[in-house]
């Protein structure tokens, strides 16, 4: 059998309703295939632009799934600086007030010293810097320029914004809060270096006295005798009284008016039992017609000790104690020194 190519026709039939004459195509087997292979191709490109269409929607939803959460912790992140901010700007706030709180407590101790320098009687000073810094005036000033909490700041905007604190004021309060710490820092330095000079010049002050006569030597303050012209005790002619007599009972304590060294102790006809005591260069107490003397040549005495008892030995005319100050060998007025009484005394 021989097999000849005969090509074969395929016949595509429409029918559009029963009124109308059918449509008739004819179309070879190669033509069929052609539009077969164009219909599978198409559809292959149909279904790869479909998977390609849905993984881009996928990777777009994933990234703003992504974006999402980012946005989330940022938001959360400024919600925190915020905060932060904020009481930051409240710490700024109370760091100020707490500066203004320093000032005035700095002023204190100044006052302190200052009160001090003046009981202690050395180069006082008045300080006004205490007045200025509490005065109606420079209260007013510090309102004008440093808010406080609980009022509301000068609006540095336009149309009386109610913002309650800008960011400039918190900043500029926070310049100057720096500002007064720093000079606070000075003002204490300074006080410090005051202060040490001050409690040095209290010590002197305090040596000083301690090697000053100003104790009463005995315990009454009576005085029988003052220092100076009188008519003489014995012989009533006019005579100089070259100490003080204070009038006491026999046997009654005698004590140094102030620290110093027993340079003498003795007895004569004139002055009975008597002790010298030099104090500091130049100055030196004598206590004379004493009953009995408690100390020895060289003792070192203390302001206020028993040295002796009240007696009427010597040119005496009853127990009373003659007390003189010698400044560089000469008798001087005790009076003026006479300025303390013993603690046990009062
Ligand atoms: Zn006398």
């Amino acid at each position: 059998m021989k097999l000849k190519w005969k090509p074969k026709k395929l016949t595509l039939v429409i029918i559009p309703d029963t009124t109308q004459s059918v449509v008739r195509f004819r179309i070879s087997h190669l033509s069929a295939y052609i539009a077969a292979a164009c219909f599978s191709l198409l559809m292959l490109i149909s279904i790869t632009i479909y998977f390609l269409h849905a993984h881009t929607v996928k990777q777009a939803s994933d990234l703003q799934t992504k974006l999402s959460g980012v946005n989330q912790q940022w938001s959360a992140t400024l919600t925190s600086k915020n905060e932060a901010i904020e009481q930051l700007q409240n710490e700024v706030i109370q760091l100020s007030q707490q500066a203004e709180q320093m000032k005035t407590k700095v002023e204190e101790v100044k006052k302190l010293e200052s009160d001090l320098k003046s009981i202690a009687g050395i180069d006082h000073e008045p300080s006004n810097v205490a007045i200025a810094s509490t005065n109606s005036e420079g209260k007013a000033k510090k309102d004008a320029n440093q808010p406080t909490v609980g009022e509301s700041p000068p609006s540095t905007g336009v149309g009386g914004s109610p913002n309650p604190v800008s960011q400039e004021i918190i900043l500029k309060l926070g310049q100057d809060t720096l500002a007064s710490f720093s000079a606070l820092n000075g003002e204490v330095q300074e006080l410090q270096t005051n202060l040490v000079q001050t409690k040095q010049k209290v010590a002197d002050k305090q040596e000083q006295l301690r090697i000053t006569p100003t104790l009463w030597p005995t315990s009454t303050k009576v005085v029988t005798s003052p220092f100076g012209y009188r008519s003489d005790p014995f012989t009533k002619i006019p005579s100089y009284h070259s100490g003080i007599d204070f009038g006491a009972h026999e046997n009654d304590p005698v004590y140094a008016t102030a620290a110093g060294k027993v340079v003498s102790t003795g007895k004569d006809i004139y002055h009975g039992n008597n002790i010298v005591i030099e104090h500091s260069k130049g100055l030196r107490t004598w206590y004379m017609h004493l009953n009995k003397i408690l100390v020895n040549k060289g003792d070192s005495v203390e302001k206020g000790g028993k040295i002796g008892l009240v007696g009427s030995t010597g040119r005496s005319t009853g127990a009373h104690l003659h007390y003189e100050v010698l400044k560089n060998g000469e008798s001087v007025d005790p009076k003026p020194y006479l300025k303390s009484i013993r603690k046990d005394d009062n």
